[in-house]
């Protein structure tokens, strides 16, 4: 029987996999397990915050952990508790101690940058080459050579370090410039605040008086129309005095539902590019950076299989290292390859799991259809045809097997599947506009 501690030391390695960094430091660090009683679990917790956080977006991660280490535990409570710390030594993030722990609480409150986002830590291959050559041109010359600079891609991918990374180079460049930076959503609620509070007034001129604005996930600017108009006004001023603006999305700007052709336009009008997904030796590249960070040297079997085994979003990769990187310091020694194979695996099945779900409300949010549609029955013409473009992508894009693929989309037989596929597969020889819509699908995934 291994105790509350080790049992939570184990529990937390496993929700740090599945969380961002900033969040696992965020909501987890200073938690322990105060006391089991007859299958509840006691975590203790520093402050009131930290509780609400807790039982409101981690529960379910954290009882299905633990849960999945102990047989005995049926629910959770969060107490809170002066704190010991007392996994200190487990928890140490194995960074460089001045850079990345704490460094979220360090962000600028008046540009809102974030220091740890720096070009220094940032690998650039294939993958990101040409985004990163055009965020170049834009620190020499802010405003004039690419703008507005617009990078879209999966997330995970590097985004917000990169658009982070020019505005804190800028800033260091050119001291006397004002740069902001601000996600969608913030600047939405801000707006929609000033209306409330009867300022909007001083929520334009807060916003007009920047040098450079960076705008980071603005593709959930879908359905927010009010905000539409007033960044479309916003977007103009500063373009038309050269001020520079950078915008992050997950999508290309024509793909974003539901935005403006008038902001659309503008938003394709100074450089687009996009970063897609790391090729194995960038993976490898950046595995290594990151050790290097830390100070930690890895069997280089290791990092083959870690680069090998763990695609693309280079968080859910960091996510996975710091899982190694832990268990050896918890072990206080090296790891085997076969040892960060027992560790990652629940990685990777989760993650193809989510996948899943993820194409079909992809393609769902494409056709404007409810993703409930796809799991359905529903014979509806249009509904059947995304459904088939559904099985098509996972199959052709994604390997899943035929059977997999009718289990998951709500228990339909094979042959259906493969019936789906065979259909598409055929029609895309004739139907041009199929071939257009799946190309921009498969953007979405790119
Ligand atoms: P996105 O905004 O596209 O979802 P992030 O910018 O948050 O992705 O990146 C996810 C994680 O991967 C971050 O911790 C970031 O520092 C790291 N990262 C992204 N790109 C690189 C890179 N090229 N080199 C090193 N680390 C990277
Ligand atoms: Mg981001």
């Amino acid at each position: 029987m291994i105790n509350n501690k080790e049992l939570w030391e184990n529990a937390l390695v496993d929700i740090e996999t599945s969380i961002s960094r900033a969040n696992f430091n965020t909501w987890f660090k200073n938690t322990s397990i105060t006391k089991e009683d007859s299958g509840t679990l006691y975590v203790g917790v520093p402050n009131e915050f930290v509780k609400d956080w807790l039982q409101n977006k981690f529960h379910k991660l954290i009882l299905k952990t633990l849960m999945s280490h102990s047989d005995n535990i049926r629910c959770v409570e969060y107490i809170i508790v002066k704190h010991e710390p007392v996994q200190k030594t487990a928890l140490k993030t194995p960074t460089n101690n001045k850079e990345l722990p704490l460094a979220d609480l360090y962000i600028n409150k008046e540009d809102n940058l974030n220091p740890k986002y720096t070009f220094n830590s940032f690998v650039v291959g294939p993958f990101n080459e040409l985004a990163y050559a055009v965020a170049q041109a834009v620190i020499e010359n802010p405003g004039t050579s690419y703008n507005p600079l617009f990078i879209y891609g999966g997330t995970g991918l590097g985004k917000t370090h990169m658009t982070q990374a020019i505005g804190n180079t800028i800033k260091a460049k050119y001291p006397n410039k004002k740069i902001f930076y601000v996600s969608l959503e913030r600047f939405s609620i801000d707006y929609v605040n000033s209306l409330q509070n009867k300022t909007p007034n001083s929520f334009k001129e807060k916003y007009r008086k920047y040098d450079m604005i960076i705008m980071d996930d603005i593709q959930f600017i879908s359905g927010k129309d009010k905000t539409q108009e007033e960044l479309f006004h916003l977007f103009n001023t500063l373009y038309e005095s050269n001020r520079q603006i950078i915008f992050s999305s997950d999508k290309h700007p024509n793909l974003i539902h539901g935005l403006e052709e008038r902001l659309q336009s503008r938003f394709a009008s100074g450089m687009t590019v996009q970063i897609t997904e790391p090729d194995y030796e960038s993976r490898i590249a950046i595995i290594r950076a990151k050790l290097e960070s830390s100070n930690l040297v890895v069997d280089p079997e290791i990092i083959s299989y870690l680069a090998s085994s763990l695609e693309g979003n280079i968080r859910e990769l960091e996510g996975s290292l710091n899982a190694v990187i832990m268990q050896s310091q918890l072990k206080n020694k090296g790891i085997s390859v076969n040892e960060v194979r027992q560790l990652i695996k629940n990685n990777i099945k989760a993650k193809k799991t989510v996948a899943i779900k993820d194409v079909v409300k992809t393609i769902a949010d494409y056709y404007e259809i409810n993703e409930s549609d796809i799991y359905d029955k529903t014979r509806r013409k249009e509904i059947v045809r995304a459904r088939q473009v559904v099985m098509y992508i996972l199959r052709e894009d994604f390997n899943v097997s035929y059977p997999l693929i009718g289990q998951k989309l709500g228990g339909k037989d094979h042959t259906t599947v493969i019936h789906s596929y065979l259909k598409i597969k055929k029609d895309l020889q004739t139907d041009q506009l199929l071939v257009q819509e799946v190309e921009k699908i498969r953007m979405m995934f790119k």
